[in-house]
């Protein structure tokens, strides 16, 4: 018998520039099969990227009528803005035995761990190697003004404070270190009991193959 699995959704988080979504993209490519959950946000694209892709971009106006209309898993404010993760792709994908990953803050991870999926929770935590470095990396990046950048690491702290609340926390120094450890929970997680439904039918076939030998 073949057996299925059910999907993950492994929620990443860290502080803005720790390197989650550049560790997203590579996962998807070791695994295309894993689905990116594109979130909401009512923030302005930054250049490069596109609707529908990195997120679906909203007014304030129509992010509220999305969550009004109960379409969001989750939803939170972030450095002013709304995001939120729809909840339409996710059951689809869990119960069809694909993972769904979430880049969302740990406000984000609260709602989803609390949801009536969070026994598919993995959640994983990004540090940064060190404070000069998160703030090098969100220089380095180019994609935001020194107003932005200052904001982005005044709030690191406290993005930080909620590591605890993951199941596994990473510090990301080395970038191809820490994508090999991200592939090797995930490679772990896929086996843990809450995800092989299947397993109850094969532990009463051995029961009856049991009985069978009397
Ligand atoms: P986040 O999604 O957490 O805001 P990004 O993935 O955009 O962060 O990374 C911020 C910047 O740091 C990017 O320019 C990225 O290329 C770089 N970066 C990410 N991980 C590392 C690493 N381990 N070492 C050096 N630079 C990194
Ligand atoms: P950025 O504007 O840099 O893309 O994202 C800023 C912050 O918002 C990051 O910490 C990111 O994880 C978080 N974020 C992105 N999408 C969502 C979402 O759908 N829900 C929540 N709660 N946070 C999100």
């Amino acid at each position: 018998m073949m057996q299925t699995r059910r999907g993950l959704l492994i929620i990443i988080s860290s502080p803005s520039g720790a390197g989650k979504s550049t560790l997203s993209k590579r996962l998807r490519i070791w695994d295309p099969n894993i689905e990116f959950s594109v979130s909401a946000t009512t923030r302005a694209p930054r250049s490069g990227e596109a609707h529908g892709r990195e997120y679906f971009f909203h007014t304030k106006e129509e992010f509220q009528t999305l969550i009004n209309e109960d379409k969001m898993l989750e939803h939170a404010e972030v450095f002013g803005n709304f995001y939120g993760s729809p909840h339409g792709p996710v059951n689809d994908a869990i119960t069809q035995g694909r993972d769904v990953l979430f880049d969302v803050d740990w406000q984000g991870g609260q709602q989803i761990r609390n949801s009536s999926l969070g026994k598919h929770v993995l959640s994983i935590f990004i540090l940064p190697p060190s404070i000069p470095e998160l703030e090098r990396r969100l220089v380095s990046r180019g994609q935001d003004s020194n107003d932005v950048i200052e904001g982005r690491m005044s709030k690191a702290r406290d993005e930080i404070s909620h590591w605890p609340e993951y199941d596994y926390v990473l510090v990301n120094d080395d970038l191809d270190q820490t994508e090999d450890k991200l592939k090797t929970i995930i490679s772990a997680e896929r086996m843990r009991l809450s995800q092989q439904p299947d397993i109850v039918e094969t532990v009463r076939r051995l029961n009856s193959e049991f009985e069978d030998r009397q």
